[in-house]
Parts: C-alpha cells; structure tokens; sequence
C-alpha cells in the first residue's frame, strides 16, 4: 500500500475532495425523492407546499449538479495526475534497467506495462474516487458483494493475468512487423506476418473473453435482482396504499430509495471488475519497479573518480548470457591495452567479439574476472562517469528523429558548431551532409530511415568522438562503407584523435591491419594477440582469413 501511497500524497486534496463532492450529491440525490413524496401526498390541496417544494427540488438539483461536476473533475484529476507520476517512475526505472533485465521482460512487455496496464490503474483509482462513497447504502452493499464476489474476482485474477500477457505478445509482434516493415516486404513475408498477428490477436480475444465471460454475467443478473425487488416493494407497498396504512408519496419515496441503492449495488459490480484487471495491471507494474537493475553504481569504490588516460586491462573474464548454459560466451580473456593504442578485434560472427567490448561500458558485467580501466575496476566507478570516458558505436546504429546536429549533440550536449564540423569531418562525414540543402539542420526521418546505411554509420562516428571519449570503440561500424571513405576515417583515428585509445572490430583485416596489436577471438577464447606481421606468421587462424580475403590477389601474384 505504502507503494502506491506516494502516488497519492502529492494529490491528496483532489482524493479528498473528489468523493466529498460525490457526497453532496448523494445527499441530493437522498433528499430528492423525499421532496417528492411531499409533493404527491399533499397532492391537489397543497398548491402552495407544491410550489415550495419545486423550487426546493430545483435548488437540490442544482446542488446535486454541482457536486456531480465537482466529483467528476476531481476523480478525473486525481487518477490522471495518479498514473502519469506511476507511468514516469515506471519509465524511469526502466532507463535503469542494463541490457539484462530489457532481454529478461521483452521490449513489448515493458511497452505494454507502461501504457495498458497503467490505464488501468487509472481508471480503477477513477471509478474508485467517484463510485466508493457513494452511499453509506453502497457501504453496506459492497460488503455483502465483497462476500458474493470474491470467489469470482478470485477465479477472474487469473484470467486478466493472463490476458494482459496475450496483449505484451501482441504488441511485441506489432512492434517488431513495424519496426522491421523494410525487410517484410523485402521478403515478401507480409502474409505470414498477418498470420502471426492474427493469431496473437485470436489468442488476446480468447483470453478477453475467458476473463470478462464471469463478469458478463453480473449485469443482466444484477437487473434482474433490481426490478425483481421493485416489483416485490411495489406489490406488497400497494396493499399498505389501498388499506390507508402508507400514503403513495412515501411508497414512491421508497421504490426511488430501493432503486438508487440497487443501482448502487450495480455500480459496485462495475467497481469489482475493474478492481479485478486492475489488480492484475499492478502485479505488473510492481514487477517492474520492484526489478533490481543487475548493473548499478551504489558500491562504487571511486564513484568521483573519471577515465583519464584510457589504458584498459582484462583479467581471466568470464561471461555467459544464460547463467545456466555451460558453455562460456567470453572465456578466460585477459589482455592489456595501452592508453592511446589502436587495436583492432578479428574472429568470426559469434565469436565473442561485441560480447568483450560490451564488459568496458558495463553494458554487461563480468561473471568472473575483471576489467579495469586506469588501472581501476570498471565496477568502482559510476556509471556515469565511466560511461562518459568511453565512446561507442554500436553494430547497430540507431539515431533518433530530429535534425542532423540535435542527434549528434547526445554525444555532447554542450556541443559548438565547429566541434560538429570537425566531428563530421572525422568522420568522413561532412561532405554528404554539406551537399544536403538544409545541412546539419537537415531533419533525419525516424531511426535516420532516410540516410544510407554507410552514411548512418558514419553519423553514429560522429556522435561518438563529439564526447571527445578516452575510450573509443567502434563495433563493426564502417562494414557498410566504401573503402576509400574508410581510409579516410582510418587516417582521422590514427592520426588526429591520437590520445584516445581505440577498438575496432571488423570483418576486414584491412580495417585492422595497422593497429598496434590484434586480438584474434574464435569461440569466445583470444586465440592470438599481436601486430599483423606477428599473427600472419604465428597465427593460423589469422592467416585464414587473411587468405580469404586477399585470395584473389595472391593467386594474381602467383601468376
Ligand atoms: P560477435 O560480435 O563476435 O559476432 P557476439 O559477442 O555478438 O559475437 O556473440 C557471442 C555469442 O553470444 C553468440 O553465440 C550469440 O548468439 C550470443 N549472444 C549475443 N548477444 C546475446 C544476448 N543479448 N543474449 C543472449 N545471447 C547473446
């Protein structure tokens, strides 16, 4: 409770004043047909009283009104402002979260906890505010409900669980379709793709069902329940009227109370039914925010301290994604770089190589061993900090919708246009973004869909040497650009950003080929550690590649 209590405090005049509100018109609504009574037993005698009465009836109602506009607004305010705080802690623990616990929710999962089942927390707080205090009558009703309807929201529980998770499956699919519309229609697979859609989205109606079938049933039995009631009162009222016990006025009184309290009573079912999804939509959140981020700062030895030089050293780690797989991703690795040194990472895919390169920014943390930067233990730094000394650039670049400078200003906030320019020069990419009209003020479409992927990649360069990173890593990332410009990225690494220690992972040996030293990975073990000279002689698996990828070449030599 006291999780949810904070989402209350800030607001709490307006759930407070919002069933006061509802209060007053319950009362109005409790006096109304009293005043009526009034009228219908004074009947034809009592024009005068009559008259009273009216503009008393018309005064009430205008109260009434008042209260019910009141108890509206501020219901409405209370449980918006209640979820927006909910929906923005929810956000922001998921910020928090390391690479692990995103893989361990799913994105669609976490898509659907933020906005689905926040909303229904809203309108469960909503119906709440403006159904609870309705009437002392309601009070009574509710407890009689609670006993009768336990045993169905305990059976529907489950049910809602499970339907909100058919809805995490069905956005993920819906997610991953658009996200990856381009390569759909590439492969012509848009039928199939309908297909799994329409099956997730059969699945969501099932269990929509299976979950709202119990509380269909409420409704119609709820009316019956109503008007059998009424027409008991009314049958057994009319005998009193005949006989002179009871005037008409009182039995209409009574019928209007028995009336508004079964109407009540219905609403009641109403507020259960939400209460039961609801229920299950903050088992979800609480998940979320409950989730301990496997990658935090909070024991950092020297969370003051910032990366300065740039010497980065690995020691007998180990790594694996699945802690229960026996087979290591990263094994036994250990390395020293020196600050400033170029080193270029080699192996084939699913070697280890993004894996290794992932354990500096502690995008993952080791299993075993460790891995220092300036001699410290990457895990005694904080994350800021470390993070801040290393530029990266991921094998999947991803920019965001905005203009060509506001996506490189993540790199550095603070940013001059002439660092830009340089940056983009840097990185080769300053004459297709001159020959734009608009320039750097050029709008990249969401995800920078209309770039190239060489041009993208080069982008992403630029946003990450603008943090001016003791550290740079580049994963792969001018695989998609011609050789020629990847030379000339080549001369601004080894030359211009000189102090700066870097690793390259490529595919390509030329891409490599001059670094300080190589590191050959192969099954998540370094299989070779030296210059291109060293590992061409000593190195066999080196040589390999070396050969396929200069095979024509040779053979033209030979000849
Ligand atoms: P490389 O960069 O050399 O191609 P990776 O480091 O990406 O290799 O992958 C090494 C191994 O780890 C592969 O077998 C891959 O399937 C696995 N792997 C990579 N990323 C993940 C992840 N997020 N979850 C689980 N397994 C992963």
């Amino acid at each position: 409770m006291k999780r949810w209590y904070k989402y209350i405090k800030p607001y709490l005049p307006y759930f407070i004043i919002g069933p006061i509100c509802m209060i007053v018109e319950v009362i109005g609504e409790v006096i109304m047909p009293r005043l009526l009574s009034v009228v219908i037993n004074n009947g034809a005698d009592g024009v005068g009283v009559g008259i009273g009465m009216g503009l008393l009836m018309i005064l009430c109602a205008f109260i009434m009104m008042a209260g019910g506009v009141g108890g509206a607004y501020f219901g409405a305010k209370a449980a918006v402002n209640f979820a927006t705080d909910l929906r923005s802690d929810t956000y922001k623990a998921i910020q928090k979260f390391s690479f692990s616990n995103i893989d361990k929710f799913s994105t669609g999962s976490l898509v659907t906890r933020l906005t689905n089942d926040v909303t229904q927390l809203q309108n469960f707080v909503n119906m709440l505010l403006r159904m609870a205090l309705r009437s002392p009558g309601i009070i009574i009703g509710a407890l009689i409900m609670v006993i009768s309807i336990l045993g169905l929201i305990l059976s529907a529980l489950p049910r809602f669980s499970k339907m909100q998770t058919k809805i995490d499956k069905l956005n993920s699919t819906v997610q991953e379709n658009v996200t990856n519309v381009r390569v759909v229609k590439s492969f012509v697979r848009e039928e199939r793709e309908i297909e799994k859609f329409d099956n997730s989205n059969r699945d969501l109606k099932s269990a929509s069902m299976r979950a709202t079938k119990l509380m269909i049933l409420m409704s119609p039995i709820m009316n019956l329940f109503m008007y059998a009631t009424i027409i008991i009162v009314v049958w057994s009222g009319h005998a009193d009227v005949l006989e002179g016990k009871m005037d008409i006025g009182d039995l209409s009184a009574f019928i209007a109370y028995v009336n508004q309290i079964l109407h009540s009573l219905m609403m009641v079912s109403f507020l259960f039914t939400t209460a039961s999804r609801a229920m299950a939509s903050a088992k979800r959140i609480r998940e979320v925010l409950d989730e301990e981020t496997d990658i935090s700062d909070i024991y950092a030895k020297n969370p003051e301290k910032s990366v300065e030089n740039g010497k980065i050293e690995f020691r007998n780690v180990k790594f694996r994604y699945y802690k229960n797989n026996e087979e290591e991703v990263l094994n036994d690795i250990s390395f020293t770089i020196e600050p400033g040194k170029t080193v270029g990472i080699i192996g084939s895919t699913g070697s280890g190589k993004t894996t290794l390169v992932s354990m500096i920014p502690r995008l993952y943390d080791v299993d075993d061993g460790e891995v220092l930067v300036d001699g410290i233990n990457v895990k005694d730094y904080s994350l800021k900090n470390l993070r801040d000394g290393i530029g990266i650039v991921l094998q999947k670049n991803l920019l965001f919708s905005g203009t060509v400078s506001e996506n490189l200003r993540w790199g550095c906030i603070g940013a001059t246009d002439e660092e830009i320019d340089t940056a983009l020069s840097y990185a080769a990419a300053d004459k297709f973004i001159n020959s734009f009209k608009n320039g750097k003020e050029t709008i990249l479409e969401k995800g920078g869909n209309n770039v190239s992927g060489g041009q993208k990649q080069r982008l992403c360069i630029a946003r990450a040497l603008l943090k001016k990173p003791k550290i740079l890593i580049l994963d792969d990332s001018t695989s998609a650009v011609d050789n020629a410009t990847e030379k000339q990225i080549k001369k601004a690494l080894y030359g211009e950003l000189g102090g700066c220690t870097k690793i390259i992972i490529a595919q390509r040996i030329s891409s490599v080929k001059d670094a300080d030293m190589i590191i050959v990975m192969d099954n998540g073990r370094i299989t070779g550690i030296g210059t291109h000279k060293e590992l061409l002689e000593n190195n066999t698996e080196y040589g390999e590649i070396y050969y396929s990828q200069n095979e024509k070449k040779d053979e033209e030599e030979v000849i």
